[in-house]
């Protein structure tokens, strides 16, 4: 891991995968099919990228059960109360509807309704997520969403994984479809005989998930198009090296693409990182990843000043911010961008991404300069209320004409006008 000044520091931003024209065409052709086609066109996908012939491809209650018999009753537990916690902490998120009356008798509000049905893609491949289940689930339970349809590819074996299913289990998530990929999108946007249209996909997946969720953006909701994981750790002399390489690594680790920054004034602690890093690289199972990673997109940024490392962190507005410092409080008001915020040496990026509470779907590549983490309010719409009352017309009729007529629109003048002959 290269060891650079602020000056030196090169831009980390677009890294998503934006497809070559090819896989763009390929998505377009999925998307098309399946929506002309359904299930038809779902099962033949299917049996052409995950090579599983499948007859019927809902999950069924027994499918269900058999996963939740089939883990150990620890790991349960432990699912169990990482949901609970990012339960309750989604529950202090949700907005409620309000109404202001005026002493006119004019009523204006805004009313809350949930979306009536969300997708969520769980991505496939050897690994399991359950914790993307948990993430993208739990917020739309908690906005109200009464249906919420799971999609996930089949492994060979036309199985999904038992993680996965014990997380949908324990939600009480009972729509899940084995179907992955451009197609699988292209269910849940455009419905099939099998699979409800949902109103919003949300939910991480490889390019043709991606490509296929921006192309149907506009017909649904989506969350967002996420790019590689990011981690930067603003650090003083007082955090330890091993442990800020380890966090380090914890993000390398997912992706040849992460990234992984350190940025301190501590030339001292930026060495034994750089050290530490190479030692913890040499026994991580995904030690090939992680080096791709931290080589090409991973720094340690050594900084003049105080006030240079916090201009750097905010430059880089990264996915995941660790503050390990004397006072970490102290700089949580000078942190302008970052999805998450970990605060202090105990609270290593992991605790977030599966068990606090707070969601772990955040903004990439620099967008948390705009854009929030996953929450309940992406599951609502909010729809403005207006009831006027005869006195505040009447009060101000003419000015809304006028405004109307001064943007040339003569029938919006007349429409507020004819109320005038009801008080005549
Ligand atoms: P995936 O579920 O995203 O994609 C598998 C599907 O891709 C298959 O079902 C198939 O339909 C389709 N596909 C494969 N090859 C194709 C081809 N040539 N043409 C058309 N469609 C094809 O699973 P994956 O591929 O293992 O990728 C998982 C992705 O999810 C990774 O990029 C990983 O980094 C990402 N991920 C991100 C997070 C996060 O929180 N950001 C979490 C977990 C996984």
């Amino acid at each position: 891991m290269k060891i650079v000044t602020k000056r030196d520091r090169v831009s980390l931003r677009r890294r998503v995968d934006q497809g070559t024209e090819e896989q763009r065409a390929i998505v377009q052709s999925i998307l098309d099919d399946v929506k002309a086609n359904g299930d038809k066109a779902v099962l033949a996908y299917t049996e052409k990228f995950d090579a599983v012939q499948l007859e019927d491809y809902k999950v069924t209650k027994e499918e269900m059960e058999d996963a939740f018999a089939s883990v150990d009753g620890e790991f349960v537990e432990i699912l169990e109360e990482a949901a609970a916690n990012i339960r309750s902490f989604h529950q202090k998120q949700s907005s409620q509807s309000w109404f202001d009356t005026s002493e006119d008798g004019t009523v204006l509000g805004q009313k809350i309704t949930p979306l009536e049905a969300a997708g969520v893609y769980v991505p496939g491949g050897t690994a399991a997520y359950p914790s993307s289940v948990f993430m993208n689930v739990i917020p739309a339970q908690v906005a109200g969403v009464e249906r919420v349809v799971m999609v996930t590819p089949p492994g060979k074996d036309g199985k999904v994984p038992d993680g996965v299913l014990l997380a949908a289990h324990i939600l009480g998530v009972a729509d899940v479809y084995k179907v992955g990929g451009a197609q699988a999108i292209a269910a849940l946007a455009y419905g099939t005989e099998t699979v409800p249209a949902v109103d919003k996909i949300t939910g991480p997946g490889n390019v043709f998930v991606a490509l296929a969720k921006r192309e149907v953006f506009g017909d649904v909701d989506i969350d967002m198009i996420a790019g590689p994981s990011e981690i930067a750790v603003l650090a003083d002399d007082t955090a330890k090296a091993h442990e800020v390489a380890a966090d380090l690594l914890s993000q390398a680790e997912h992706d040849a693409r992460s990234s992984s920054v350190l940025v301190t004034t501590s030339q001292a602690l930026a060495e034994n990182v750089q050290t530490e890093v190479e030692d913890q690289l040499k026994s991580l199972p995904r030690e090939d990843i992680a080096r791709r990673s931290v080589e090409d997109y991973g720094m340690i940024i050594v900084c003049d000043t105080w006030e240079e490392a916090i201009e750097t962190v905010n430059e880089i507005a990264p996915e995941h911010l660790e503050v390990i410092t004397a006072d970490p409080i102290q700089e949580l008001g000078k942190i302008k961008h970052a999805g998450a915020i970990f605060l202090g040496p105990y609270s290593s990026e992991p605790v977030g991404d599966y068990f606090a509470g707070p969601n772990h779907v955040l903004p990439t590549n620099g967008t948390a300069r705009f854009s929030s983490p996953l929450n309940v309010d992406d599951f609502v719409k909010k729809s403005s209320v207006i009831s006027y009352s005869a006195q505040a017309l009447q009060k101000n009729v003419d000015k809304i004409a006028r405004f109307a007529r001064l943007e040339g629109l003569e029938a919006h003048a007349r429409a507020v006008e004819t109320r005038k002959e009801r008080w005549k």
